[in-house]
Formats: structure tokens, sequence, C-alpha cells
């Protein structure tokens, strides 16, 4: 019901064209073989890029959409719709795009935007074996060397980092201060010391790539330091006051919808006792709640985004947005395999997959625990109490 929502002509039409290409591109037997290899499809990866999904959120003076996160929501949701880890693949280039976005100077948005207005895939590197929740632990370091920074560090499970031609990289520059010791960088893959792991081999979102990165003397001149020296962490804390409820809030939606559809789908065919399973009010209910979870977790993600949109950031929101919505799909993803029954556990059917990747939802971009704290502290500071 985008009517609600009141999408101007053009997100209407970014929506249309999503909907039409992924849909066409990416059916369920090609996503049944990428799953059961590990891969992303390169080709709908290209084509996605050429349609300027990938880089909706950047400048126009770029080669990017120059949308807002409306639009980027909109073009997650679509392709969730279909698979929330090819999702996942095309969302973490705006993700790594949105520290520059925001503290990039407009020399550091044209280097880091080219690679992914010329069809190439960025990575998002900040978490570390020790520094997931815990992310001021981090202990990749950046020294500085004359006129350049000199990495050094491993990062972990990073999207896209196995196929990814730019980095932003987050590395420690004053030990010991804790968030306040962190910086971000933009490090081009292709720069000496930068190498990747092998891919994780992951319960889900297979259409995903996602590995290590480890930087073994990287050298990256003055210039590709983001933002202040020492400001890392409220950059990336920032970054996803605008990305989770882009990149889990809304895609998850796009789940959400698929479960929807294909419940009702297969519960007004499938019989038993002679009967549609439709008939029965138990399977309604649960195809209700389906319901309730998704426009709930749709009207939250929406708000939020069009909040960013007219320049109002609250963290609190955006973690209550990535946390409903990914809560929600996991349960709608668990409900649509017990209204589909055995089939609903076979590979032969598209639902087991939607269950194995709505897991990651809940811990990615900071768990569901960590968007619990962000929201209660923001409820004390409100109340006056912290
Ligand atoms: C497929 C995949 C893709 C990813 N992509 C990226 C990426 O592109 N870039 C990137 O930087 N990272 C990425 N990550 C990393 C992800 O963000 C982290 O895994 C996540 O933040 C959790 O960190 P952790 O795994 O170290 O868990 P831990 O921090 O070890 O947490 C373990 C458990 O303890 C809970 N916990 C921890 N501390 C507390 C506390 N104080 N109170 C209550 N509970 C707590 C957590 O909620 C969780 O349930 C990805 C991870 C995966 C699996």
């Amino acid at each position: 019901m985008q009517e609600e929502f009141e999408f101007t002509q053009d997100q209407l039409d970014i929506q249309q064209m999503t909907r039409d290409f992924i849909r066409k591109e990416l059916p369920f037997e090609k996503i049944k073989e990428c799953d059961e290899q590990n891969k992303v499809p390169m080709d709908v990866v290209k084509k996605a890029a050429e349609m300027g999904l990938t880089s909706i959120t950047l400048p126009e003076a770029i080669g990017g959409g120059g949308m807002g996160q409306v639009a980027n929501s909109i073009v997650l949701e679509e392709i969730g719709y279909q698979d929330s880890g090819f999702a996942t693949t095309i969302g973490a280039c705006t993700l790594s795009y949105e520290p520059i976005s925001q503290y990039g100077t407009e020399e550091q948005k044209n280097l880091f935007g080219k690679f992914i207005v010329d069809g190439g895939l960025a990575g998002f590197a900040l978490t570390e074996a020790d520094a997931g929740s815990d992310v001021a632990n981090a202990r990749t370091t950046a020294v500085h060397e004359g006129h350049e920074w000199v990495i050094n560090g491993t990062k972990c499970f990073i999207t896209n980092a196995p196929l990814a031609s730019v980095f932003t990289v987050f590395a420690v520059t004053t030990p010991d201060a804790g968030t306040h010791g962190l910086s971000c960088f933009i490090v081009e893959r292709d720069r000496p010391g930068v190498s990747v792991g092998k891919d994780e081999d992951k319960m889900g979102i297979r259409l995903s790539n996602t590995s290590e990165v480890v930087f073994d003397n990287v050298r990256v001149p003055d210039d590709h330091l983001v933002g202040k020296e020492g400001s890392g962490f409220k950059m990336a804390m920032s970054t996803f006051d605008v990305t989770r409820p882009a990149g889990v809030g809304a895609s998850t939606c796009g789940g959400m919808k698929s479960c929807i559809d294909k419940c009702l789908e297969y519960a007004a065919t499938r019989v038993t006792f002679g009967q549609p399973i439709l008939t029965n009010q138990a399977i309604q209910f649960m195809i209700a709640d389906m319901e309730i979870r998704y426009e709930a977790s749709r009207a939250l993600a929406y708000k939020v985004a069009r909040l960013i949109d007219s320049g109002v950031k609250d963290s609190a929101l955006a973690s209550a947005s990535k946390t409903m919505s990914s809560d929600s799909f996991v349960k709608c993803a668990e409900d649509a395999i017990q209204i589909f029954g055995g089939n609903g556990y076979s590979k032969e059917y598209p639902i087991e997959i939607m269950y194995r990747n709505a897991k990651i939802s809940q811990l990615f971009e900071g768990t569901n625990q960590v968007q619990r704290m962000v929201i209660v502290k923001s409820l004390l500071k409100a109340s006056g109490m912290m």
C-alpha cells in the first residue's frame, strides 16, 4: 500500500523498475543454484550497477542517483523480496559509502564513489575477531609516517570482501583511547598488502560473500583519512543510524512480504482433510500475524527513512526499526515453514532459504541486544536518568 507512504513518482518508478528487474533476473532456480555454490551472481550485480541500484544515494555529480534513504529502502526492500542475501551484497555499497557521504571531502566522494559508479562492489570493514559488539576494542592500527598512514591488522566477516574494489576501514590511531582512538580510512583493494581470506561458508545469505580482510603494512596517503582523526567510532555509529533502517529495516520487509505471498498461494492449493489448508483459522491467523509484523515494520522503516531524508537522525529509532524488522522476519520465515509443512523444510521450495537468510538480520549491523542497549540508553538520557 505504497500510497500511505506518499512515495514520489520518481520513487514509485524506482520501485517498479527494481521489482521488474529482480524478479526477472533472479528467479528461484538461480537463487537456489547460487545458494548451493555460495556464489554472488555477478551478472546480476553488473546489471544492477548499470541501473544505478548500487549507487542510488551517491551524488548525481559523480554519476550516482542523488536520492535519499527512502529510495534506498525501496530498492533494498524490492531486492529483499527476492533474496535478502543479494540485497546484502547491493546494500553494502551504500553502507560503505555512507561515512564518506557524511564526513568525506568532495575528492574522497569522487575517489570512493567512482569505484561503485563504475560497477564495482565496496566493503565496510569494522568488525574484528575481538571487536564485534565491542567495536572500540579494535586492534587494527594505522600509524602516521611522513605523508602516509600504515595500516596493519585483520578484519573479519566483511560483506563483499572477496569481490570488493574498495573498502572503508576503521583502525586505531590512538591506542588505549577507546571510542576516541578509532579513525576511518579509504583503502583500495589493489594496494600492496591488502588480501582477503576465503569465503565464509555461511548458514544463509549465500548470495553475499563474506570474508576476512588482511592489511599487512598497507600504505595510504594522508588524503585517505576520512573526517577527523579519532572520530571513527562516532562516524561508524552515525553511519548505522542511516543504514540500519534501510539495509535491515526495509530489506527484511521485502522478505516478509515474500513469505506472505508464498504462504497465501500455497495454503490456497494445499488440500488436507478435503479442504485447502487456508480454510483453517490456525493457518489464517499465522498469515494475519505475518501481515501485522510486516505492516508495523514497514511503517517504522519508512518513518525513519523519511526522517533521515529530512535531516533528522535518531539512533534509537534506527535501532528500533532494525530490531522490529529483523525479529519479525525471523518469525515470519519460521511460520512460513510451518505453513508449508514438510515442503517448507525441503530445498525444493523457496521457504527454507528465507529462514536461513532471515537469521543474520538479528546479528549484523549490530546484534539486536546491542540495538536494545542503544534504545534504553536513549530513554534513560531523555528521562534525565543518565
Ligand atoms: C554474514 C555476516 C556479514 C557481516 N558483515 C559485516 C560487514 O560488512 N562489516 C563489518 O564490519 N561487520 C560485519 N559483520 C559482523 C557483525 O556485525 C558482527 O558479527 C556483529 O556485530 C556481532 O559481533 P560478534 O559476532 O563479535 O558477536 P559478539 O559481540 O561476540 O556477541 C555475541 C553475543 O553476545 C551478545 N552481547 C555482546 N555484548 C553484549 C552486552 N554488552 N550485553 C548483552 N549482550 C551482549 C551479542 O548480542 C551476541 O548475542 C558481519 C557478520 C556476519 C555473520
